[in-house]
């Protein structure tokens, strides 16, 4: 890009894996990353992580979109599915074969067991497994961003996470690789999502080194946990938020992203709400924690960072 090219159009996504239905926290994560891309101008596009079948519940990708739509979230483009981009992730994973940045691995996790899981070297016991696929990350490797919300985060990738799998020993995508490659090949320019993907962000930004992709600008999202600190997701209560009536729910994600609650006071319909919230939405207000706690009971979130 050269000084007198116009800066690229803010795109945006959302990129739900269908293991459930749709819970507070990923309503949060959803309406967060749509106000975003509506502030910008933006496109903000939906795309269907169901890339790890043993973990997918039948139905539920489509009861997301479902949902989502019901919220007043439709993407200004058509859904992508991850299952029917396998050939892109294939090229890409040759790519780093080819240049010696991937390399197959027969590990098993209780072969790692001993060095905390991390992989530094193989220690396959069993020669003849079938092989996951692994990023290398040399020694000393340290990846640093700025968040968009968190601010400077660094991570030391090769003691923190080891080299990163790319095909897993059974033969499905890992997401990494995955999320590299769609949020490039789908022009991606911003990534919002929750804070639990804060730690994946320095090993996708070194795949994205490794494949010679943009580095999107990232923001993370506080994610919702609930009173006991467990995310929403994994909690017994996640919470299935309800399409029939998401006025209650729109309101707290809404708020739980630190909206004034008066500025969609008395507004009936869905879609009004929405288009309001995108007209007085300030992501200056967002709060810049990485995790914020939940009360079922009031079905409001509770202020302050836990
Ligand atoms: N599919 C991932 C999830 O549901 C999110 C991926 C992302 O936003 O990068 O947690």
């Amino acid at each position: 890009m050269t000084a007198n090219d116009p800066p690229p159009h803010y795109r945006g996504r959302f990129a739900p894996s269908p293991t459930g239905r749709l819970h507070f926290g990923s309503l949060v994560a959803a309406l967060g990353s749509w106000l975003l891309a509506r502030h910008h101008a933006g496109t903000w596009l939906v795309r269907v992580e169901d890339l790890d079948p043993p973990r997918e519940v039948p139905g539920a990708a489509q009861r997301q979109l479902d949902t989502l739509a019901a919220f007043g979230l439709v993407p200004d483009a058509p859904v992508v599915w991850q299952s029917a981009r396998q050939d892109l992730y294939a090229t890409a994973l040759t790519r780093l074969l080819d240049d010696g940045s991937a390399f197959e691995c027969r590990c098993s996790r209780s072969d790692l067991a001993a060095a905390g899981g991390i992989h530094r070297a193989c220690v396959a016991s069993d020669p003849v497994r079938a092989p996951a696929i692994r990023l290398r990350v040399p020694d000393g490797t340290r990846v640093a961003f700025e968040d968009g919300l968190q601010g400077a985060v660094e991570q030391q990738v090769d003691r923190e996470v080891g080299d990163v799998v790319l095909r897993r020993a059974d033969g499905f995508w890992a997401y990494q690789l995955a999320v590299v490659v769609d949020d490039a090949d789908q022009g991606i320019t911003d990534v919002v999502r929750g804070a639990d993907l804060l730690d994946s962000t320095p090993r996708q930004i070194l795949l994205q080194r490794a494949l010679g992709l943009p580095t999107p600008r990232y923001l993370h999202l506080p994610l919702i946990v609930d009173a006991q600190g467990q995310k929403l997701s994994k909690s017994m209560a996640s919470l299935p938020i309800d399409d029939d009536a998401p006025m209650p729910a729109l309101l707290a994600a809404w708020q739980a992203l630190g909206q004034p609650v008066e500025r969609l006071a008395g507004i009936g319909s869905v879609s009004a709400a929405v288009q309001a919230a995108a007209r007085g939405f300030r992501p200056d207000r967002l709060p810049k924690v990485t995790c914020m706690t939940f009360a079922a009971s009031h079905n409001k979130p509770v202020a302050g960072a836990v």
